[in-house]
């Protein structure tokens, strides 16, 4: 794998979980939670957004597009155009994110899917289960060039699905038994991913021994 795509991922990885380590009651603890939060991640072109809005639009969760709203409150600090992507700021983000998964968790008792190209940077009591999704190469560069993508970044992010750099990064960031890999070639694994995600809500739920009637 090309080191400039390891830097993308590692180089702006900072101390903020010392920080929200010292907030109370920011709403985003785990115990707390009467619905659970998902982080559906992998590769750009994977299907991270178009799995993450139809499982909101079926279950009534919040959808949070992370890259939308990183572009929305310009949670960046520059660009570099070396790498052809923003320079995050990860403190204005992470913070941002605190406030919207403690609001819709505490105040509109739902559970947040939020989908994100990288997954290290949370902390790690946000989330209850991670979906790794996966794609095929040649479905993957179909959908790539699609996107209008350059060929340096088409190959770039092509490299980093073959090499599994998402699914080696959500499994070194999380408990192994929440992180889970999934395909998602098909419209018809869209469907059995949701609704594999809907079994294992109600699972959470039950096992939370908190009522179902909102969900
Ligand atoms: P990501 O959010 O991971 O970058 P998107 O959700 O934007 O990916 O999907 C990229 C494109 O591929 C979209 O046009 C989407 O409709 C299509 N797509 C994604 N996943 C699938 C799938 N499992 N089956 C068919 N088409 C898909």
């Amino acid at each position: 794998v090309s080191v400039s795509l390891f830097l993308f991922f590692f180089f702006f990885k900072d101390n903020h979980q010392v920080t929200l380590e010292t907030m109370s009651g920011d709403g985003t603890d785990a115990s707390k939670r009467r619905r659970p939060n998902i982080l559906i991640t992998g590769t750009p072109g994977v299907g991270k957004t178009a799995t993450a809005s139809l499982l909101a639009e079926r279950t009534g969760m919040k959808h949070i597009h992370i890259g939308e709203l990183i572009q929305q409150h310009k949670c960046y600090e520059g660009r570099d155009e070396d790498l052809d992507s923003f320079i995050l700021d990860e403190d204005k983000l992470l913070d941002l994110m605190e406030t919207m998964l403690g609001e819709a968790n505490l105040e509109d008792g739902v559970g947040v899917v939020c989908d994100y190209h990288a997954c290290e940077l949370f902390p790690e009591r946000w989330f209850d289960l991670i979906l790794v999704l996966r794609t095929k190469t040649d479905v993957l560069f179909d959908r790539l060039s699609k996107r209008g993508y350059s060929d340096k970044k088409r190959d770039e992010n092509m490299e980093c699905e073959i090499m599994q750099v998402i699914l080696e990064e959500a499994r070194e960031a999380y408990d192994h038994e929440i992180v889970h890999e999934v395909p998602s070639n098909t419209t018809e694994d869209i469907d059995s991913n949701i609704a594999r995600v809907e079994a294992w809500t109600k699972q959470w739920i039950a096992d939370k021994g908190v009522d179902d009637d909102e969900n």
